[in-house]
């Protein structure tokens, strides 16, 4: 086909949506531009594993340009999205105009703090690659400090982590960084003993993982003590400071490291009409996936408000994956003179680790826990995992971690402002040990 003849499609976003949606665009009748402001897809899913020092941040990227190299009549533009201009048809970014015939919207979901006092200028994100190097290069500089801090409130602040949220993410992430402090830094640091440090996860609700029944949420519960951390539940934070956080209640903790996993929100699309953006900052779909009243702009992943069964669709891989492919052969659809066709999830499961040995999964309503259930998680993230050699280096660490009780990760890398004037500072400064 001419190529004057072929639609312009452009994708915002190389997440799990906008891959997906690229996948299945290959080989119709359209050029595809796909936008993102990283030049790589990251494996979120992983992301708490690269923040407690268990595998390297590359581990869970992908070149997006080496995802492109199979698919004719693509390109990627790295850039950020500054508008999109639904009724001229076209976006800007990076001092572009692209002019599209159809538009996928998949910029995914950023942290979302509920208006809580100091929660977005004074906690650790989890939600970007960039945010869980920071978080990793911050906890070893903390060990580092304490190693050699003589005041003992200094001291007992550098080794308190608070990991505000009880859903998966903060589940999985107290998890594994109780178990970096047991094993490995509790041989590198000889002088710290496993008493002086604490983690602390706070939940407002009344039990952990509400994704899943109440006997998972027990289970989570029970493995997180016995592994030594402090579980507050329906605990609600009022604020977090230079130095820590306040409950509702009045009680504070002292900790140089809160890490907030609470809650996310539809990350901005700049230009997209204030009245399809709902409370979560997500825009609402039509039940096709298009944007309401805009036939040729599809949204997929986080960003979608979509309801079925008279609930939001959570923000999950899963949904992103079904959504970007769904709008992708929408588009399909249209071009060859079709009717774009409604849209529905097929929930294929859901689970969350809590660290060795033990996970839980629900799979058709069926809720498993323990080891069986943690080596299907395992499986599952190894088969989405995107390249060969990922998964390989992945399982490598997992296999060396389970036997060994090692991290291979343990460089605080790159250099922190502890040579200020020299280093780059990624820590922007207020929130790394050396500067606060
Ligand atoms: C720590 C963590 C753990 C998770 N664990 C799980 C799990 O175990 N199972 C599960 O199913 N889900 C999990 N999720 C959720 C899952 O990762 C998301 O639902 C999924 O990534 C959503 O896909 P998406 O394509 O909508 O967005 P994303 O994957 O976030 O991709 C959005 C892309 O858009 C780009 N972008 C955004 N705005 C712009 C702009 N203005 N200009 C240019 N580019 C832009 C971003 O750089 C990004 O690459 C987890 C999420 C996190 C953060």
């Amino acid at each position: 086909m001419e190529r004057k003849q072929l639609k312009e499609v452009v994708i915002i976003g190389a997440g799990f949506a906008g891959l997906w949606a690229l996948k299945n665009l290959s080989g119709g009748p359209v050029r595809v531009t796909i936008v993102d402001r990283n030049n790589y897809h990251t494996f979120l899913p992983l992301l708490y594993q690269v923040a407690a020092a268990e595998i390297e941040p590359e581990q869970i990227a992908y070149p997006v340009r080496t995802l492109l190299r199979g698919f004719r009549n693509a390109r990627y533009l790295r850039a950020e999205v500054e508008r999109i201009d639904f009724q001229g048809k076209f976006v800007e970014c990076g001092g572009q105009k692209l002019v599209y015939d159809y538009l996928i919207v998949a910029c995914g979901s950023v942290s979302h703090h509920y208006g809580i006092k100091g929660a977005g200028a004074h906690s650790f994100g989890l939600k970007t690659l960039d945010e869980a190097i920071i978080l990793r290069n911050h906890i070893l500089s903390c060990f580092e400090r304490a190693s050699c801090e003589v005041d003992p409130e200094t001291r007992k602040a550098l080794l308190s982590f608070v990991i505000i949220g009880g859903g998966p993410t903060g589940v999985e992430f107290a998890g594994a960084l109780a178990e970096l402090v047991r094993g490995p830094l509790r041989k590198d640091f000889p002088s710290i003993s496993r008493e002086d440090v604490s983690i602390s996860l706070v939940e407002s609700g009344k039990r952990l993982l509400g994704v899943f029944n109440e006997k998972s949420g027990a289970y989570a519960l029970a493995r997180l003590e016995s592994m030594g951390i402090k579980v507050l539940l329906g605990s609600s934070v009022a604020e977090v400071t230079h130095g820590g956080i306040g409950l509702a209640g009045g009680i504070t903790a002292a900790s140089r490291t809160v890490v907030w996993t609470a809650g996310v929100s539809g990350a901005p699309v700049p230009g997209a009409p204030a009245a399809l953006v709902n409370g979560a900052g997500r825009i609402e779909s039509d039940e096709c996936l298009r944007v309401k009243g805009a036939d040729s702009v599809y949204i997929a992943g986080d960003i979608t408000h979509f309801v079925q069964e008279e609930r939001p669709l959570p923000m999950v891989a899963t949904v992103a994956i079904q959504q970007g492919r769904h709008a992708a052969k929408n588009i399909l659809r249209q071009i060859g003179g079709g009717r774009p066709l409604p849209f529905r999830f097929r929930d294929k499961g859901t689970m969350a680790t809590i660290g060795r040995s033990s996970a839980i999964t629900r799979i058709r309503g069926i809720e498993s826990r323990g080891f069986v259930a943690w080596v299907l998680w395992l499986a599952v993230h190894i088969m989405y995992l995107i390249g060969f050699r990922n998964k390989i280096l992945v399982m490598i660490n997992w296999v060396y971690d389970y036997f060994f009780f090692e991290k291979s990760v343990r460089l605080i890398l790159p250099r922190c402002c502890d040579s200020p004037g020299q280093a780059v500072c990624l820590n922007r400064e207020r929130r790394c040990p050396e500067c606060r």
